[in-house]
């Protein structure tokens, strides 16, 4: 393998890697070929480990920044208090242990005339195919007054580790009687429901610890994911707590002035006393610098080889695809990474690739024990991936007590299996 990165980075599988490289046999060197992986999380490293265990001989590196991951699913729990984020947290030590090369530096560039990727430290590494799994960046640039430094005092939470936390302080830290203010972007968004299972969970925390206070959300579109289910959760168990302004009643913050800690819409200021700002997204920067990103901000896919409609030998997978009807959620990701390395491998091998069907499974905790979900299977059609018909289902909206509880139980053991199946 032709590897110019520096070995402290690589966590290890190197070696396995580079003896493979030394056979020169060409059908050898065929199913020996490199692929690269920028982005270790529910994508990327379904897909890395997914490759090296459809074709054991294939030089599979992922090229990812943290050392640990931190995962989004659950982490509304975290800002609530009822988990800690231990529990988000995962190595990528058995992924190593599997044979995959981890680098642990972020891409900075990528040429694909060369198929090459430039790491952060300088050094490069070669590909024969190049998976992009970035996940989300948030759009600094997209509302008035919010960039990195005003995240600091107005968090968004929506990349888990230190802004969950600063969220959670930020509502331990608040007097009985505030307001909670979450500002909701339009779609295209990660989670599209997770912004309601936030009010909700953060409705849990107040009623508990601080029962005068408020959430407001300031939202950007008219109806949302699991609109009714959400509704009749809040009347059931924070009755007079959640005030949702959607956007025909000027819902859409337009800017926020940090000194103040004010949402501004076209109708009218809202100070909060925490503000909780999601803002609008696009793909990770990786993939505008690769050229895979379009105008929109995401990456259009040829979404039966979830190859790029831009750049030739990158395939893009995960919250930074335009997918249609899939949702940008951790098991449409996890799906996608398993069904692209079949592809790739069956690429490699000169086989046709099978037509990828993709799994979404989505649950939303609203109290402990209460629990709902929105699932459906998609498959390729026109580029985007369309729900396959008869297979999606979403809760009823009235259903026993035990139902949610048990829905609320499938939800942990959901969490369990993704996070074995990704990480090891
Ligand atoms: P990610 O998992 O974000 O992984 C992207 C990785 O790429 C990151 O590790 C990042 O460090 C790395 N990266 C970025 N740029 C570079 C670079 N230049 N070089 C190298 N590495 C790079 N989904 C569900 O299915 N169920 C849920 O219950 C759920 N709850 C959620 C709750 C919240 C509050 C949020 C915000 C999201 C939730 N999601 C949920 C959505 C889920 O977290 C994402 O859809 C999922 O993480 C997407 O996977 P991904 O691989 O595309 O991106």
């Amino acid at each position: 393998m032709r590897l110019m990165a520096t070995r402290r980075h690589v966590v290890r599988g190197l070696a396995t890697a580079a003896a493979s490289f030394a056979l020169p046999c060409p059908s050898y060197a065929q199913s020996s070929a490199r692929v690269v992986i920028i982005g270790g999380g529910f994508g990327g490293a379904a897909c890395a480990r997914a490759l090296r265990k459809i074709n054991p001989k294939l030089q599979v590196t992922l090229v990812e920044p943290n050392r640990i991951f931190t995962a989004c699913p659950f982490s509304n729990e975290v800002i609530a208090g009822l988990r800690d984020i231990g529990a988000q947290q995962f190595s990528y030590e058995k992924i190593a242990a599997g044979g995959v090369s981890v680098i642990a530096q972020a891409a900075a560039k990528v040429d694909p005339q060369a198929r090459s990727v430039g790491l952060a430290d300088g050094t490069s590494l070669a590909y024969d195919r190049l998976v992009l799994a970035p996940g989300i960046d948030l759009r600094f640039d997209a509302l008035p007054g919010y960039d990195e430094a005003t995240a600091e005092k107005m968090p968004h939470a929506w990349k888990a580790g230190a802004q969950t936390m600063l969220l959670r302080r930020q509502l331990e830290a608040m007097e009985d009687g505030g307001t909670v203010v979450l500002a909701v972007p339009a779609t295209p968004y990660r989670c599209p429901p997770a912004p309601y299972e936030r009010a909700s969970l953060i409705a849990h925390y107040l009623k508990a610890k601080k029962p005068r206070s408020k959430i407001l959300i300031l939202d950007a579109k008219d109806v949302f994911s699991q609109q009714r289910l959400f509704e009749k959760a809040w009347k059931e168990f924070y009755p007079g707590m959640i005030e949702r302004i959607p956007l025909s009643e000027g819902g859409r913050v337009v800017s926020v002035e940090a000194a103040t800690n004010t949402l501004v819409t076209d109708f009218g200021n809202h100070d909060a006393q925490v503000a909780n700002v999601i803002p609008p997204q696009k793909a990770g920067n990786i993939a505008n610098i690769a050229g895979a990103a379009d105008k929109t901000g995401w990456c259009p896919i040829d979404a039966a080889t979830f190859a790029s409609k831009l750049v030739a030998n990158i395939h893009v997978i995960g919250d930074a695809v335009i997918g249609g009807n899939a949702p940008k959620s951790a098991s449409a990701a996890n799906s996608e990474g398993k069904a692209c390395a079949a592809v790739i491998a069956s690429l490699l091998a000169g086989k046709p690739p099978e037509r990828p069907t993709i799994e979404g499974t989505c649950y939303n905790t609203v109290t402990p024990g209460h629990a709902f979900s929105q699932s459906g299977n998609y498959q390729p059609r026109d580029d985007i991936f369309v729900e396959v018909m008869g297979s999606g289902f979403t809760s009823p909206v009235n259903a026993l007590g035990e139902i949610r509880q048990r829905e609320a139980d499938q939800a942990q053991s959901w969490y369990k299996k993704i996070t074995v199946e990704t990480f090891g």
